[in-house]
Order: C-alpha cells, then sequence, then structure tokens
C-alpha cells in the first residue's frame, strides 16, 4: 500500500483518511494545523493526539524528504537555500538527489521569498540557467509548501510575500502548484494573502485562462522579454508555440477584473534593449493595465549574453515612461551567491 502524501492533501483528503482510521472528523483540521500553520515535519510532533492515532497516520501517510542542505548569504544580506529532495528515480540522469532552490530577500514591509517549483525547467529560455539541464520532475504541492514552512521556522518569522519564480515553470506544474497556493492561503494555514504571492509565467498561454477560471487573486507576472515574435522566439522556445498576440490576448484578459500584470523585460545588451524596440514595446502594451518590470541580464558563465549598459537601460526606461507606463528596474540581489534572477540552478555546485 502506498502511503499519502500528507504535506500535499488538503483539507478533505485528510477528512477521508481520519475517517478511513475511524477517529472523529476535527482531528483533521488538527493535523492540518500542524503541518500547514505550525510546520510539523512528522507524526510525533503533534502532541494533541493520541499516541494510538499518531502510530495509525503513520503507517498510513508520510513526509516527503525536503531537507535544507546549504545556505548562503550574500553582501546585501539575501539569503540562498539549497533543497535536497527525494531521488527523482529512473529519470535521474545524473543519478543524484532532486535539488532545488529558494531565495530570501528582507525588506522594510517583511520577509519576501522565491520558491521553486520544478526540479530543472523544460522551456530552455536561452538566457537561464535554470533550464540548462531540462527538466527532472515536478515538485509535489507538499515540496512547495514545505520550502516556505522550513524558511519560516528556521528565521523564526512569517514570510509576507511570496513569488513563484525559482526554478521551473509554474505553469507547467499546473496542478500541484494550485494545490500549494491553497494550502498556502488556507485559513487554518500559514493563511498567506493571495495578493502576497506572485506567480511568474514564460508564457503558457493554455494555463494562463484556465489560471484566471480558479479565481484566485494571486498576482501575474509574465515574462515578455521582447517586443515582437522575431526575437522572443529567439530566446524563448515558448513563443514558437504561442505568438506574441496570442499572449497579450491572455494578459488582456486576465487584467478584466481590475488584477494588474506585470510585464517582465530581461534588458541584454544589443538583444532587445534598443529605443527602437522600447518604441515597438509601448505600441504592443497600449492599454494593457500594467507594470513594466526591466530585469538587467544576469550573467551564467555557459550563455553569451551581456546585461544591457546603463546608457541603454536608462534610454530603455525613459521611452517607456514617456508613454505613460509604469517601470521599475529590478535591484539586483544576491548575485555574489548567483541567487539572481535566471542564476538557480538544479545541479548544486556543493563545496
Ligand atoms: N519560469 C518562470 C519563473 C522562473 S524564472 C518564468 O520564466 O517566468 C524568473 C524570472 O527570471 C523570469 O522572468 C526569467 O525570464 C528571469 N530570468 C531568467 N534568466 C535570467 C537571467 N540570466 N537574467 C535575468 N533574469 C533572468
Ligand atoms: Fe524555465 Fe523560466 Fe528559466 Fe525559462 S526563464 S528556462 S521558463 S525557469
Amino acid at each position: 500500500m502506498t502511503k499519502i502524501d500528507i504535506r500535499s492533501a488538503d483539507l478533505a483528503q485528510i477528512t477521508a483518511l481520519v475517517e478511513q482510521l475511524g477517529e472523529k472528523k476535527f482531528r483533521a483540521a488538527q493535523i492540518f494545523e500542524w503541518i500547514h500553520k505550525n510546520g510539523a515535519e512528522n507524526f510525533e510532533e503533534m502532541t494533541n493526539l493520541s499516541a494510538e492515532l499518531r502510530e495509525k497516520l503513520a503507517h498510513n501517510a508520510r513526509f516527503s524528504a525536503v531537507e535544507i542542505i546549504q545556505t548562503q548569504i550574500s553582501k546585501d544580506s539575501t539569503k540562498k537555500f539549497l533543497f535536497k529532495l527525494e531521488s527523482c528515480g529512473i529519470m535521474d540522469t545524473e543519478g543524484d538527489s532532486a535539488i532545488v532552490e529558494a531565495v530570501l530577500m528582507s525588506y522594510k514591509h517583511g520577509l519576501s521569498l522565491c520558491i521553486s517549483t520544478q526540479v530543472g525547467c523544460r522551456m530552455g529560455c536561452d538566457f537561464c540557467a535554470s533550464g540548462i539541464h531540462g527538466l527532472s520532475r515536478n515538485l509535489t504541492a507538499g515540496e512547495i509548501v514545505a520550502q516556505v514552512y522550513k524558511i519560516s521556522r528556521l528565521e523564526g518569522e512569517r514570510i509576507s510575500n511570496l513569488v513563484l519564480m525559482g526554478v521551473g515553470e509554474p505553469l507547467d506544474n499546473y496542478d500541484n502548484v494550485i494545490s500549494a497556493i491553497r494550502l498556502l492561503n488556507h485559513e487554518k494555514g500559514v493563511n498567506l494573502g493571495q495578493r502576497h504571492i506572485t506567480l511568474s509565467t514564460s508564457g503558457l498561454v493554455p494555463q494562463m485562462y484556465a489560471l484566471m477560471k480558479e479565481n484566485l487573486q494571486i498576482n501575474l507576472a509574465v515574462s515578455l522579454h521582447a517586443p515582437n515574435n522575431q526575437i522572443r522566439r529567439k530566446l524563448m522556445p515558448v513563443a514558437r508555440s504561442y505568438n506574441i498576440d496570442q499572449l497579450l490576448d491572455a494578459c488582456k484578459a486576465y487584467t478584466k477584473n481590475g488584477r494588474r500584470i506585470t510585464f517582465e523585460y530581461i534588458m541584454i545588451d544589443g538583444v532587445n534593449d534598443s529605443i527602437g524596440n522600447a518604441l515597438e514595446l509601448t505600441k504592443r502594451l497600449k492599454g494593457i493595465n500594467c507594470l513594466i518590470n526591466l530585469i538587467l541580464a544576469n550573467k551564467v558563465p555557459e550563455k553569451g549574453y551581456d546585461k544591457s549598459k546603463d546608457r541603454a537601460l536608462a534610454a530603455f526606461k525613459e521611452t517607456l515612461e514617456k508613454a505613460n507606463f509604469h517601470v521599475s528596474v529590478r535591484r539586483e540581489l544576491g548575485q555574489d551567491i548567483d541567487a539572481a534572477c535566471g542564476q538557480l540552478r538544479n545541479t548544486a555546485i556543493l563545496d
């Protein structure tokens, strides 16, 4: 008999388990709280349950192993955590365990955590380190939420903002990511507000429409990175499946009930950062309620791209602002420990 992955289970599934074990229904809420509010990592910790029930639970359910194996602290105090998950099985060609990373940033308004949703990524964007070895496997909902609970426990502080922008394409692991968001948002759990969660996607159009139907109030960030199909296809293979008009139609639909969308735009020297590119972008995005977040390309040794020159960045930003767009430039945090965007990997280089 395979045991239930208890950290991935929702309250209804835990209730079904508890009833199957001949226990009262209210025990399910207690178990849920232990896992999703207190970050319990085994049944032994659940001291308000009888020893007999804890034993029955351990027979029928399990906690997947999620271990922090390395922590690095940057000069700017950004922290990068390396997580070891259960092995990828036959798909793990490296013969290694599954490794993912999470990055913690400390701001005036609290802790902001960036977590991973897949071991590797199969989207193959040309500038990104996460996809170099392809996809090994999806994270379960339990593995996604465990990153939040572990780090929050370790820091002794609540995570106030969560971004799904670490390793992986969240919408390529749709069901588990949606389950994880619902677990994190649950009133009996850490109760993280949906408006404090941002999901970043490379632009999987059908899943974006599916996401709209979930009626979640999460923020959506879309990695646009180019003003036209030609440049976008060069940088991102996903742009060959969905053209820029299809992507922007989905974005417009997302903003229908007052939600604002963020476009991420990586600034690469001589590739997508001319004033002409900026003007084309203003025409493309005209009328969309959005914020444009410019990200200077971070160095990935295997890739030949350089970040834009300061002058090009300033001129690009000014062109967008003149057309009345809201523009921000992402601070380059954690670069010295390879914790910046696109520098996260699924194969850790351990000392
Ligand atoms: N897969 C999702 C989320 C993870 S990537 C996505 O692509 O949106 C998070 C962000 O980092 C994306 O906007 C991505 O395009 C960006 N990124 C990837 N490689 C980068 C690099 N070398 N420099 C700067 N940003 C990068
Ligand atoms: Fe995957 Fe995002 Fe990296 Fe593209 S940028 S390879 S979608 S993680």
